[in-house]
């Protein structure tokens, strides 16, 4: 008490000796300091300033991109948009976009890929046609210049009249993407040896689930498989193609869901690490606890996007690191 009196004491000593003109200049630097704060802001000085979103949150707590370095050869993000896909593949020479979200997440998107140096895409991957998946796509080929669209070829009483699809559509015609079917043994050179292969489709089907575009990356001695959310169906038919499957990151199919990821399948992959990409508290109880089960029975590293926000891997041919947003909070 005393103390705290005494402590009062030498503030108020402290403000009766200090000459008003000190109070005056700091009071002036103050203002011209916040002026030319938000002068800044406004870009009307040809330098840069703290921004108050700079001050407010005094410190960032994630770099939100890892930058490709010199040696390595790509970088693959799973970008954090809730409950869905969006996948980015950025090596040395190229850049790749699979899947882009719900339609709120387009501008999610956008701006993590502007901020990761993205300003065209070689290739957009739009797996299948739900809404978790392309609705932000429309958004993406307006905002950033897009080369080609790969999508499964639908069978005519599969064709989606949903607005996600027609707007896609749209945006793939105004922006004049060239749109490709996705074919097995497709193969794209993204520069540096790295190469993304289409595994499937490799058959028609009822289910939309199961048009998804599966794709691998190889980079050097380490690989990738993409998924989208094809189902057990499709991975069985996967086998019996006898398609390359062994990964070491697999991005587990449908969020995790138990329609996926059968045994035999992840015994054929064998992946190190699982890649979901699922919303927090989703309605759909994504990851499944079997799927859950069954990675941790194999010893498989399990990131997901609900837990740790986007997850990005690097890779220098040899070694896949692995940064994620947030610390993982179980
Ligand atoms: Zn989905």
């Amino acid at each position: 008490m005393n103390q705290r009196k005494s402590g009062a004491r030498m503030i108020q000593k402290l403000i009766d000796r200090t000459p008003t003109w000190l109070f005056l200049m700091v009071a002036v630097l103050v203002m011209v300091f916040f002026t030319l704060m938000t002068m800044s802001e406004m870009g009307w000085l040809p330098f840069d300033m703290p921004s108050w979103s700079d001050l407010l949150k005094m410190e960032e707590p994630y770099e939100p991109v890892q930058q490709l370095t010199d040696e390595k050869m790509a970088a693959v993000h799973m970008i954090d948009v809730g409950q869905g896909d969006s996948i980015l593949i950025q090596t040395k020479e190229k850049a790749v976009l699979i899947d882009a979200g719900e339609r709120d997440q387009g501008q999610t998107v956008c701006d993590y890929l502007k901020s990761a140096g993205v300003n065209k895409l070689d290739l957009v991957i739009a797996t299948h046609p739900h809404s978790d998946h392309i609705g932000g796509l429309a958004d993406v080929l307006t905002q950033i210049r897009t080369e080609e669209i790969l999508m499964p070829e639908l069978s005519d009483e599969m064709v989606p009249t949903t607005s996600s699809f027609q707007r896609l559509l749209t945006a793939v015609e105004k922006e004049d993407v060239r749109a490709v079917a996705a074919e097995p043994g497709l193969v794209y050179d993204l520069g540096g040896g790295v190469s993304l292969t289409v595994l499937a489709p490799v058959k028609d089907y009822d289910n939309l689930n199961n048009y998804s575009v599966v794709c691998r990356l190889d980079c050097g001695q380490t690989s990738f498989l993409f998924t989208g959310d094809a189902e057990k169906q499709v991975e069985q038919d996967l086998l019996d193609a006898g398609a390359n499957l062994q990964a070491d990151v697999l991005k587990a199919g449908h969020h995790g869901s138990s329609t996926s990821s059968c045994d035999a399948f992840l015994d054929a992959v064998r992946p190190k690490i699982a890649a979901i990409s699922c919303g927090q508290n989703n309605d759909y109880g994504h990851p499944h606890k079997e799927v859950m089960a069954s990675f941790s029975q194999r010893g498989i590293t399990v990131c997901r996007t609900d837990l740790q926000g986007t997850v990005i891997f690097s890779t220098d041919g040899t070694d896949i690191v692995v940064h994620t947003e947030k610390e993982a909070v179980q």
